[in-house]
C-alpha cells in the first residue's frame, strides 16, 4: 500500500501483495521481456492506455487525473505548434502510422515507430518540460515530456541513452536533443527505433495517464 499525496488530494494506491515499489519504479517483470514484440506501454490497461507499474488499481476517477476526450481540435493544436519529427534527420514523408496495430490480444500500439540507427539524436517534438526519465521491461528507458501547455504528454521510448544531464523538471526546446535512438526494453536488439507516443492530458503531474492521440495525425494528417 502506498499513500502518496498530490495537491490536497490523497490517492492511497493498493499495489497488492510483493509489489511494494511505488510508480517510477519498474515493477512490471510480470510481463516477459519479449524481443519480436513491439514496445507495450508500461503495464498497458484494458482499454491499452499506460498505467504506471505499481499503481495499476489507483483509484479510478480521481478529480484530475482522468482520460480525457481526444477531439479533432487537439490534433489541429499540436499541428498548429509545428512539431519537430523527434528522430534527428528523419522527413515526416517517411512516417508510418502503425497507431492502430494490434499488440498483443486486446491492446493496441497506440504509437508509432521511427525506424533509424542506433544513437541517432531524439529531439523535443515541442518546447516544454521533461515530466520523468522511466525505465521499465516493456518500454526501457523512457522520456515523458508534455508541451508547454501542459495538455499533452509525448512519450519517447527504447531509448539507448539520456541526453547526459537531462533531468526531469528541466525545459526543453523544440528540436533540442534529449536522447539516443536504442533498444532498450522489448525492442528487437537489431530493429533501433524511436516508440513515439502522444497522449492528451489533464494533469500532467500523473503522466502516465492520458488518452492516446495518433501523432502521424499530427505530422501527416490532412
Ligand atoms: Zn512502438
Amino acid at each position: 500500500m502506498t499513500v502518496a499525496r498530490r495537491g490536497d488530494t490523497t490517492v492511497v494506491i493498493d499495489t497488492g501483495g510483493t509489489r511494494t515499489k511505488g510508480a517510477g519504479t519498474d515493477s512490471i517483470s510480470v510481463i516477459a521481456p519479449d524481443s519480436t514484440a513491439p514496445f507495450r506501454t508500461p503495464a498497458a490497461g484494458p482499454l491499452g492506455v499506460p498505467v504506471p507499474p505499481g499503481a495499476g488499481l489507483s483509484t479510478p476517477g480521481t478529480p484530475g487525473s482522468s482520460f480525457p476526450p481526444v477531439a479533432p481540435a487537439d490534433v489541429a493544436a499540436l499541428r498548429a505548434k509545428s512539431p519537430a519529427v523527434p528522430v534527428a534527420g528523419v522527413a515526416k514523408e517517411k512516417l508510418v502510422d502503425s497507431f492502430d496495430d494490434a499488440r498483443g490480444a486486446s491492446r493496441r500500439h497506440n504509437a508509432i515507430d521511427i525506424v533509424a540507427p542506433r544513437n541517432t539524436p531524439v529531439v523535443a517534438t515541442t518546447d516544454g518540460r521533461v515530466l520523468k526519465l522511466h525505465n521499465s521491461t516493456a518500454g526501457g528507458l523512457t522520456i515523458y515530456a508534455t508541451d508547454a501547455s501542459s495538455r499533452y504528454i509525448f512519450l519517447y521510448g527504447h531509448l539507448d541513452s539520456y541526453r547526459p544531464g537531462l533531468m526531469e523538471g528541466a525545459a526543453v526546446k523544440r528540436g533540442e536533443i534529449i536522447g539516443f535512438v536504442g533498444t532498450t526494453g522489448n525492442a528487437n536488439p537489431t530493429g533501433p527505433h524511436l516508440h513515439f507516443a502522444i497522449t492528451r492530458s489533464d494533469n500532467v503531474r500523473e503522466w502516465w495517464k492520458g488518452t492516446p492521440l495518433n501523432p502521424f495525425l499530427v505530422y501527416r494528417g490532412e
